[in-house]
């Protein structure tokens, strides 16, 4: 790859993943078996989880969350107007009432808003990290706790993050925690995802649900002993995930540690070149945690430029960098607008971020000269279209 044209993403998948996936695809099995299984126990012990179940999507897992933990009709379920419309589908999928909180400078779910969202209604909060970036999540805990609520983590973005010394998935205070191992996440299967709790209970709905609703222990005799009999006992979905996809997962997850290193390295450069740059404000990162780096948002300063954001995407383009948005606030997609929980009067502050944000590539197949063009690409174009300079300009003239 070099610098004539770089993309907005792509994976790193390598050679044991290739061969892991011949072995599987040799192997006799290949929906939800060993390797799925060995999935899910290497994954919850890098998160420092109790249970997990493998899943075909976050989306999937965030809505066997909540069906699990028994949310539905005439509940509300509080959330940020950043982020992917997934979230926001989860709680109408349950028929539950979504209810937008605000951003806070960081971009994530702002607690004081969460505050001013809860009502007698309110069942639970479903916070992202956005970017990889953890939520502060001792408020939301804590809010949680007094007004009895459940707390399901979009931890799309986030397998790695930490909290101190705790990964995202490793505290108990937190009902169930979702991740994504969709095509552009730090972790790929291609299409997949894990849904990850402490409380045994909730593991068996889970498990349960995710699966037709087919009863686990019938499910387990029907396999293990060749028992042709089973039951379903509720309304189920099918979510689980192929062992064609663990088998992307299980080198992945290995390869993790390593990414993260690569993508924390990677911001630190970006940071470097653009921290100094006026016209530019680089992502805000929490004292304390680490973010797992999905994304670089950068922040414009358009009163101190004389072009928008999407005139900046273009002359990204036209040098040969792809760049993208995250996210488009939640109130503005067509389909929200009829829902009076996702209005935009409840979100301000994220519909005046929204008009300044673009994504830099940030991946480990990238390599750092093509992160330093980067910067000194928009290092170029912020000068060349600074307000400040057309101003010194027309003083001259
Ligand atoms: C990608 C994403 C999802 C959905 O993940 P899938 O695995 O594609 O279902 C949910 N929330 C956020 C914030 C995401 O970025």
């Amino acid at each position: 790859m070099d610098n004539n044209f770089i993309p907005f993403h792509l994976p790193s998948i390598g050679q044991e993943e290739i061969d892991e996936v011949t072995q599987t695809l040799r192997s006799g099995w290949l929906t939800s078996g060993p390797r799925t299984a060995q999935f899910e126990s290497e994954f919850r012990a890098y998160v420092s989880a109790t249970f997990s179940q493998a899943v075909n999507s976050c989306t999937a897992g965030l809505h066997l969350a909540l069906a699990a933990l028994g949310i539905g009709p005439g509940d509300e379920v509080i959330t940020t107007p950043l982020t992917f419309c997934a979230t926001v589908h989860c709680i109408l999928h349950v028929g539950a009432t979504p209810v937008l909180a605000d951003i806070g400078p960081d971009g994530n779910i702002d607690p004081a808003s969460i505050a001013e969202r809860i009502t007698e209604r309110t069942r639970a909060i479903i916070p992202v990290h956005l970017g990889g970036l953890p939520c502060d999540m001792e408020a939301i805990w804590d809010l949680a706790r007094r007004h009895r609520l459940y707390v399901i983590e979009d931890a799309a973005h986030a397998v790695g993050a930490r909290i101190g010394s705790m990964p995202i998935g490793g505290s108990d205070r937190s009902d169930a925690v979702a991740f994504s191992f969709y095509a552009t996440k730090n972790l790929t299967t291609g299409e997949g995802g894990m849904v990850t709790t402490h409380n045994a209970d909730l593991t068996d709905r889970l498990k349960t649900l995710c699966l037709h609703g087919i009863s686990k222990d019938a499910w387990n005799r029907y396999s293990e002993k060749g028992n042709w009999h089973y039951d379903v006992v509720e309304e189920g979905f099918k979510y689980n995930l192929s062992d064609i996809q663990s088998a992307i997962g299980i080198h992945q997850l290995r390869k993790q540690e390593s990414f993260l290193e690569i993508r924390a390295r990677y911001a630190d450069l970006y940071r470097q070149a653009l921290t100094d740059v006026a016209e530019v404000e680089v992502p805000l990162e929490r004292e304390g945690t680490r973010s797992a780096w999905h994304l670089y948002v950068l922040r414009l300063n358009l009163d101190r430029l004389t072009i928008d954001r999407d005139e900046f995407i273009r002359q990204l383009r036209h040098k040969g960098i792809a760049t993208s948005v995250h996210f488009i606030p939640i109130p503005l997609h067509t389909f929200f607008t009829s829902y009076p929980g996702l209005d935009k009067s409840l979100c301000p502050k994220a519909m005046e971020l929204y008009p300044r944000i673009v994504s830099l590539p940030l991946y480990p197949a990238m390599s750092e000269s093509q992160i330093e063009f980067v910067a000194g690409t928009i290092k170029d174009l912020v000068h060349q279209f600074s307000a400040a300079r057309s101003v010194a300009v027309s003083a001259r003239s």
